[in-house]
């Protein structure tokens, strides 16, 4: 095969069925199984996937009873009316050439609702609800509403289902002993606590028979207290395989984990080993999970012969086409999941339809359409950053004839910034992905050039687009202005482009998203552990299995590299508007570098020796801060200085992003905003 991912693109025989290739699109739950009413969304978000060329996709997950919901309501696979509401979704599939297994989810103690059951009544850390602690003859009801949910899915039209032990859910919990205290038959012995997953197994293949698709998923580093060892996870994977599964699919961490296993900071196929050491102990095809995201990883995964398959979930919410452009020989073209979770996994925890950063079509797929311009007409889009290369991007691959003003000498706007910061590396994806989606729709790209209003008057444009983005508020604090020139007083931008160091001992200026980049910038002193697999490891205290139990071992933080103040006016704890799934991260990492993190400061002065604050309305304690330098992380106003002159011309003008409200701006709306006004115009 004449590919630079000969592996990846290699199909995979399972005896029964022949996957056309080795990519896995792992579960994500979207919301969308919640609600029959929005199936027909589902159904064309996965066949889109299916076209895309994805190997076996895996739903979002269905809960096999009400006692295993996720949540009051959310999506289960209880009836054969149920089944027959479908089927739309797996012929979708099947037209477009894909298979397609529904993933079981029961979620034990980790539902959100008073109707949660697990092996023994203790409460986990991330859900406020007790579970009951079930009896023999309960134990015995879940297995058979695993078993008539994978029966009811192969009525459905799935090939196959997949039967979720990892992550901590129910499962998983009567597996590990920090959740399973029983002493009866289930409980105790490693033998008795594996009994449920064995049954689920063993008792689901005989009844749908062999020519269908088992993925049983194994929390293969559970990552908590008291989960399983390696020789426990080898006994469980062989157990498994002999029950009948088919595929065994690597789980990584418990939700509850103190350990981030998906996020950016992660290393690229962080747990790519894992896999690997269970290679060799089974027959059964293993696949690889967590942070694969470019198909150079996962090619590099599978050459090396860590896993026979890959599983991507996110990677295929920012590009469906993934597949296809991998085998076209178009990989520069692939939109990159980041692992922000922005759109994703904080939308779901929001209870919110989970859609993507980088791709706002992700879920959308009925409502949001790039259909071709009916009469192509021209625009000028001024501002580079993440709302204007949306915006240029959708309008050019419209037929749209676009020229893209930018006063900087690089695309990217505030892009430009995250990207510098460690652990936010994948953002330089987006833009390489947009630097070449401008090459291959052809927008006329202007950089450093200062459109104005005769430019913008007299070039010839139907309509203007204004994304000029944001510029930094200044917090007017007594003395900043005079110690500005000295470079005692910075702003972020200078700092993260590396125009100017910051001394041994710095007080950073709000602590919103950008606050808390900067403090991770300054005490890491651009070493990304991101970057250096071995470092990430000490530093969140993740080892091998087989050298401590659930691979978990005390971190080993490098010292800080400055000492850091992160300060904000609210009393409130800091980083609580941070992403949802990610803010604990941010803060766990400031925290092992000793960041000082305050809240209800007044600013009262900068001076020569440093910061002087006093604290809450009576403005008690006034405490100086001996800093080199202040950093203004204070938010932002929206730069868009050309919209009443334009609109006054008699032009036609849109604002987005930054330039429309810069309060809580994030590249999410930014990107959403510049894609859909450009689908509309
Ligand atoms: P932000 O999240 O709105 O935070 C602004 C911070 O400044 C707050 O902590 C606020 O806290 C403080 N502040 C506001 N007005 C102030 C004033 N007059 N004086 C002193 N302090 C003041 O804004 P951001 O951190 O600039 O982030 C903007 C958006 O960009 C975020 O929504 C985030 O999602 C996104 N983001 C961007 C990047 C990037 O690198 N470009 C990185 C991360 C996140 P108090 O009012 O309590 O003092
Ligand atoms: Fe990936 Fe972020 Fe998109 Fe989620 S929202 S799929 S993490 S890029």
């Amino acid at each position: 095969m004449n590919t630079p991912y000969p592996h990846l693109l290699a199909p995979l025989d399972l005896g029964f069925v022949r996957l056309r290739n080795r990519v896995l699109m792992g579960s994500m739950h979207t919301g969308l199984e919640d609600d029959p009413k929005k199936f027909t969304r589902l159904e064309a978000y996965f066949a889109e996937r299916a076209r895309g060329g994805v190997g076996l996709i895996v739903t979002g997950g269905f809960a096999p009873n009400i006692a295993g919901w996720a949540a009051p309501f959310s999506g289960r696979l209880t009836t054969r009316a149920a089944a027959a509401r479908h089927r739309p979704i797996t012929a979708a599939v099947h037209a477009e050439g894909g298979h397609i297994a529904l993933q079981i989810l029961h979620t034990g103690r980790y539902g959100y609702h008073p109707l949660a059951v697990a092996p023994s009544r203790l409460k986990s850390p991330i859900s406020p609800f007790t579970p009951r602690a079930l009896s023999a003859r309960g134990i015995e009801r879940q297995i058979r509403a695993f078993v008539r949910c994978a029966s009811l899915a192969r009525e459905a039209g799935y090939d196959g289902v997949e039967i979720m032990g990892s992550e901590g859910y129910f499962i998983n919990q009567f597996i590990a002993a920090h959740t399973n205290r029983r002493t009866d038959g289930w409980g105790g012995s490693f033998e008795n606590r594996i009994r449920l997953p064995l049954e689920i197994v063993a008792r689901t293949r005989a009844a749908v028979g062999r020519d269908f698709i088992l993925v049983y998923r194994l929390s293969m580093l559970d990552l908590v207290p008291e989960g399983s060892d390696w020789n426990e996870v080898v006994q469980l994977a062989q157990a498994i395989e002999r029950a009948g599964a088919t595929i065994i699919n690597t789980g990584i961490g418990w939700h509850e984990a103190r350990v981030p296993t998906i996020a950016t900071s992660v290393p690229r196929a962080a747990f790519a080993w894992v896999t690997r050491k269970l290679k060799g102990q089974v027959g059964i095809p293993l696949c690889a999970t967590n942070r694969i995201n470019t198909p150079d990883v996962a090619e590099q995964i599978l050459a090396g012969g860590d896993a026979d398959m890959v599983s991507m979930a996110r990677p295929l919410l920012a590009d469906p086409d993934f597949v296809n452009k991998a085998a076209a020989g178009r990989a520069d073209e692939i939109n990159t999941c980041i692992a922000c979770n922005q759109a994703c996994l904080d939308h779901v925890f929001q209870r919110k339809i989970a859609s993507c950063l980088v791709n706002p079509r992700a879920g959308h797929e009925t409502e949001l359409r790039y259909q071709p311009a009916t009469k192509p007409r021209r625009f000028a889009v001024v501002g580079a950053g993440p709302a204007g290369l949306a915006c240029a991007t959708v309008l050019a691959g419209r037929g749209h004839q676009v020229d893209l003003f930018d006063s900087a000498a690089e695309i990217g706007g505030q892009f430009n910034l995250a990207r510098r910061v460690p652990g936010k590396e994948e953002f330089g994806e987006t833009l390489r992905y947009f630097r070449r989606r401008l090459q291959v729709t052809g927008v006329n790209v202007r950089l450093g050039v200062r459109a104005d209003v005769p430019l913008l008057r007299d070039g010839g444009y139907d309509e203007v687009v204004l994304a000029t983005g944001v510029t930094p508020r200044n917090p007017s604090i007594p003395g900043a202005d005079e110690h500005r020139a000295s470079g005692r007083v910075l702003g972020y931008a200078e700092v993260l482009l590396g125009r100017r160091e910051c001394g041994p001992r710095v007080a950073v200026i709000g602590a919103g998203g950008i606050g808390f980049d900067v403090a991770e910038f300054l005490v890491s002193d651009r070493h990304s552990s991101a970057l250096d697999l071995a470092a990430w490891q000490r530093e969140w205290g993740v080892t091998d299995p087989a050298v401590a139990r659930s691979g978990l071992a005390a971190p080993a933080v490098e010292p800080p590299a400055r000492r850091v103040y992160l300060l904000q006016r609210k009393a409130t704890p800091l980083g609580k508007g941070l992403g949802k799934t990610t803010g604990w991260i941010h803060r766990a990492a400031l925290r092992m570098k000793r960041v000082e993190m305050m809240g209800g400061v007044n600013y009262e002065t900068i001076d020569a020796r440093g910061l002087l604050v006093s604290f809450g309305e009576a403005r008690a304690s006034p405490t100086l801060l001996e800093v080199d330098n202040v950093v203004l992380c204070a938010g932002q106003e929206p730069l868009c200085d050309l919209y009443e002159p334009l609109r006054h011309a008699g032009i036609t003008v849109h604002k987005i992003g930054g330039a429309a409200v810069a309060a809580e701006l994030d590249a999410k709306r930014a990107i959403d905003q510049g894609a859909r006004l450009a689908a509309r115009l």
